[in-house]
């Protein structure tokens, strides 16, 4: 491993460690793991001063082993096409883990969102989405960008419109990108699933006992002490369903500074202290420490960078306390970091299957915006008159009448929110047990994120090996 290795290098590192233990063609990996398309682009942008900039954008679809490519947009000043190149390879594999059915892509947009006014935001994303598709690098079957780091639900729903304007009468055209607001063709459960996501994932590893006990902890997670980098999207609700689960939140860390309480820190009263405050700092109940980074060093079981990239590095990953790492973000975790936590027996499960949740439920979203209907709106009374129905034969078999509470509670039909969530917790669950498979029966010589990324190996592998070559 090289030192001080790029992200795009840190991404190709991970996927030849993998490649070794199977048995492809190396002309076949070559063509997984290089990119296919890469678009950049510069335009110029009016401020609202009256003067112009000249934005940088990039487009990077790294596999159209599936089609549409997916993948987010983000807008941060460290946007470049290694960076672009790197997340865009990561979507692949994630895509392939988690059995959504999409080519890895990632675009982005190099600027710092807080620096702009809304309009001069929408302007410069209306502009960057007229360049896409003028290039053929968006639409519902081709590649649909969804929300990252700088970026929501109001970029996605300006993402939409632009498209729609440009390709009017396009019956699919709201599939052109997801992670848009419900009222604009999204899905209930897109803004938490990421996190939700992480919260599932982690679950199912912390139920299992012996690989609980190999690391000295008890299974579940129902007491675990958790550390969180960046409340964000991802991060916030993490946090917020770990703590719903009965984890206790020992420490954040966000751009400003870090805090911690061994004893536990609340969510909510943070936040809205940070709210009021611009700040984490200073919050009541809770110690100030001297530096943000010091909270990924501070005593817990489970630290969850929800971030940015290359956040544990060789020079910190000695310090890491937490027993298992857990990567919300996008590589968190420099390739040295990952070679020094494995030699300290710290369990890293990684960002490509971890993080999953949101590409997941944007895969329920493009789903729904292609089938133009909500899920659930079919079948949710019928299966409330069948319930009911049940419920009347029990009572009289019984001759025991249930109380409206009991009744209302089994004659509930699915909502589209519940179906969501149901699919993300099928998903995330499902797709841990073939990596931890993998890790299991190469006894000890992989770590979860070498087995993880030979599951994608192999799974996209297959793919290319069906379609063969054109012509
Ligand atoms: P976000 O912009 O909503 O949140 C990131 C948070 O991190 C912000 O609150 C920011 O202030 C904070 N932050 C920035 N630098 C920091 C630092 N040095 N220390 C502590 N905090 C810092 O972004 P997000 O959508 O939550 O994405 C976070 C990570 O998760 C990224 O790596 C992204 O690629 C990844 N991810 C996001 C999604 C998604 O659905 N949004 C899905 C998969 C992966």
């Amino acid at each position: 491993m090289s030192v001080g290795s790029s992200f795009l290098e840190q991404v190709n590192q991970a996927f030849d460690r993998a490649a070794r233990f199977t048995h492809h063609d190396p002309v076949l990996l070559a063509n997984i793991k290089a990119c296919k398309n890469l678009f950049y682009t510069s335009f110029p942008i009016k401020r609202d001063d009256g003067s112009i900039e000249v934005m940088h954008a990039w487009r990077a679809e790294h596999s159209h082993h599936k089609l549409p490519c997916k993948g987010g947009i983000r807008y941060a000043p460290t946007v470049d096409a290694d960076e672009v190149l790197a997340l865009a390879a990561l979507m692949t594999y994630k895509c392939v883990l988690v059995d959504v059915p999409f080519g890895g892509a990632k675009g982005g947009i190099r600027l710092d969102p807080k620096t702009y006014s809304v309009g001069e935001l929408e302007r410069i994303t209306r502009r960057y989405v007229f360049e896409l598709v003028r290039k053929n690098f968006m639409g519902p079957g081709l590649d649909v960008p969804a929300p990252d780091v700088g970026t929501g639900p109001r970029e996605m729903a300006w993402i939409a419109d632009t498209y729609t304007q440009l390709r009017s009468g396009e019956v699919d055209a709201l599939g052109c990108v997801t992670g848009k607001p419900v009222s604009a063709g999204g899905i209930r459960g897109r803004t938490e699933a990421t996190g939700r996501g992480v919260f599932f994932g982690t679950r199912e590893a912390c139920g299992i006992g012996e690989d609980m006990k190999a690391l000295g902890l008890a299974t579940g997670l129902e007491g675990k002490r958790v550390v969180i980098q960046g409340l964000g999207n991802v991060g916030y609700y993490a946090a917020k369903f770990f703590q719903e689960g009965g984890a206790t939140l020992v420490g954040f860390a966000e751009s400003e500074g870090a805090i911690s309480n061994p004893k536990g820190l609340d969510l909510e009263k943070v936040m809205a202290h940070r709210r009021e405050r611009k700040s984490v700092l200073d919050c009541p109940g809770a110690t100030n420490l001297a530096h943000r980074e010091e909270a990924l060093e501070l005593e817990c079981d489970i630290l969850i960078p929800a971030a940015l990239e290359r956040q544990i590095t060789a020079e910190n990953a000695p310090r890491v306390k937490a027993k298992i790492v857990v990567e919300a973000a996008n590589g968190p975790t420099t390739g040295e970091a990952d070679e020094i936590l494995a030699q300290r027996g710290i369990m890293v499960i990684p960002d490509a299957y971890i993080n999953a949740g949101g590409v997941t439920v944007s895969y329920f979203e493009w789903v729904k915006n292609l089938g133009h209907v909500r899920f659930g709106r079919m079948q949710k009374r019928f299966e409330q008159g069948a319930y009911s129905r049940l419920l009347e034969s029990v009572e009289g078999l019984t001759g025991r009448q249930f109380t409206a509470e009991e009744i209302e509670r089994v004659t509930q039909g699915a909502s589209e929110e519940d179906l969501v969530n149901s699919g993300l917790e099928e998903t995330m669950v499902g797709a841990y047990h073939p990596i931890r498979k993998e890790w299991k029966e190469r006894g000890g010589k992989v770590d979860l994120r070498t087995a993880a990324m030979i599951v994608a190996i192999d799974k996209v592998a297959l793919s290319y090996q069906q379609l063969g070559i054109f012509p």
